[in-house]
């Protein structure tokens, strides 16, 4: 097995509970090294650090997958894959689609795997763990024994680490029940593995405010927001989209949960779509704005700032007053106090009272470790507007 040295001192992160390694952290690499096993990190103190897969071409070079000195083999990655179960069993998030496995949260770093009725859609994000498709079909198998696997890696990933993403060809379309919605799912296809299932809890929630309302559902992808708010009693939907896919998904949905006749639907970019509503004067009891991420990159931030700052100005504006804005960020740099503090910019700009009703996050099948940041990347607001 191969070793990797790291420098004086570099072992701090490790101590303090996070389990990245970056190249420049490196001392040696000692041994001879192969993508698809382990290596074991030591401190240049010699000391024993934990195993994880190393691959020399990404800055972000080794992520702990053990602080034991234990084999990477089959065994761990069936105790991982039954402790994320159990972990969701006991917490009550166990359902037709949720998340299984969410990466560094679940001691598997580079892995993600959702579940969708019997299929297990399973993403790789590094090469080691690409290499441990095996040992993750195995795992699974234990798990679900009459499962299925779609293999849909990530290509940015897959390109920054140097393997070939594997993307099973789309299957057929499969329909699984969130609450009391129904949505339709065709792995390697949409976006994400299907659905956003980070949003679950969120739009369960935000349903609950939409009572008689009308709702704007602004970047709504397969109308997830606006499906759960019209069926708990909202009188109309917006939905607004920049992509036919994304649209053509969203009247689907609408139509499997018998919605379509209080719904419309509008394509475009949400920026010009918000203004051209605010001219036009109409207003909602309850809008939504789930936005990409406007950066991915911390030097890019600033210019983020102000796209989210845009969006809940008009946001904001197009609510009545007594209206619920549920907004949000999955940029994992833009903090829960950032986002906050760029929403009391927007509401002093947009010259209106808020309260807060909540703050969201992530559901909790993407959970979060306190030792590791980075596993945070959905933050939100649940705000009323009280003049
Ligand atoms: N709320 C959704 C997820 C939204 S994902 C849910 O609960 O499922 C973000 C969406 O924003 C994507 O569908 C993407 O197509 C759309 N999008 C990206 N940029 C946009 C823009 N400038 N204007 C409108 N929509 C945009």
């Amino acid at each position: 097995m191969a070793t990797l040295v790291l420098k004086r001192g570099a072992e701090a992160r490790i101590k303090a509970g996070h389990p990245w390694i970056y190249r420049t952290q490196v001392a040696d690499l000692k041994g001879a090294w192969k993508a698809e096993d382990a290596v074991e990190i030591v401190a240049w103190s010699g000391r024993f650090l934990g195993r994880g897969f190393y691959n020399p071409r990404p800055s972000l070079c080794c992520r702990l997958l053990t602080r034991r000195d234990e084999p990477v083999d089959g065994s761990l990655f069936r105790r991982r894959l039954e402790a994320a179960w159990e972990y969701r069993r006991k917490a009550g998030l166990i359902a037709e689609a949720y998340r299984l496995v969410w990466s560094e949260a679940d001691g598997l770093p580079g892995l993600v795997v959702d579940r969708y009725g019997p299929l297990s859609v399973v993403q790789c994000s590094t090469l080691g763990m690409s290499r441990s498709a095996t040992a993750i079909a195995d795992g699974l198998g234990r798990l679900f024994p009459e499962g299925r696997i779609h293999r849909s890696d990530d290509t940015t990933a897959a390109r920054l680490e140097g393997y070939e993403a594997q993307q099973d060809p789309p299957g057929a379309e499969l329909v699984v029940t969130e609450g009391d919605c129904r949505f339709a799912v065709t792995p390697g296809a949409g976006q994400k593995t299907g659905l956003y299932l980070d949003q679950s809890e969120n739009r369960a929630l935000f349903a609950r405010h939409a009572g008689g309302r009308r709702l704007l559902d602004a970047f709504c992808y397969g109308g997830g927001f606006a499906c759960h708010a019209l069926a708990t009693g909202a009188s109309q939907a917006l939905l607004l989209d920049s992509s036919a896919d994304a649209l053509a998904l969203a009247r689907r949905n609408l139509e499997l949960n018998q919605l379509s006749g209080r719904a419309e639907l509008r394509e475009g970019n949400a920026f010009d779509l918000l203004r051209s509503l605010e001219s036009a004067g109409e207003r909602f009891g309850a809008v939504v704005l789930d936005p990409p991420p406007f950066t991915r990159r911390k030097d890019s931030l600033a210019a983020a700032a102000r796209g989210y700052k845009e969006i809940n100005i008009r946001g904001l504006r197009l609510l009545e007053p007594g209206g619920v804005l549920a907004t949000f960020s999955c940029s994992h740099h833009v903090t829960p106090a950032l986002f906050e503090e760029m929403c009391r910019e927007a509401a002093g700009d947009a010259g209106v009272g808020v309260r807060v009703l909540q703050s969201l996050g992530q559901s909790r099948d993407h959970p979060v470790l306190l030792s590791v940041p980075e596993s945070r990347y959905l933050t939100g607001l649940l705000l009323e507007r009280t003049s």
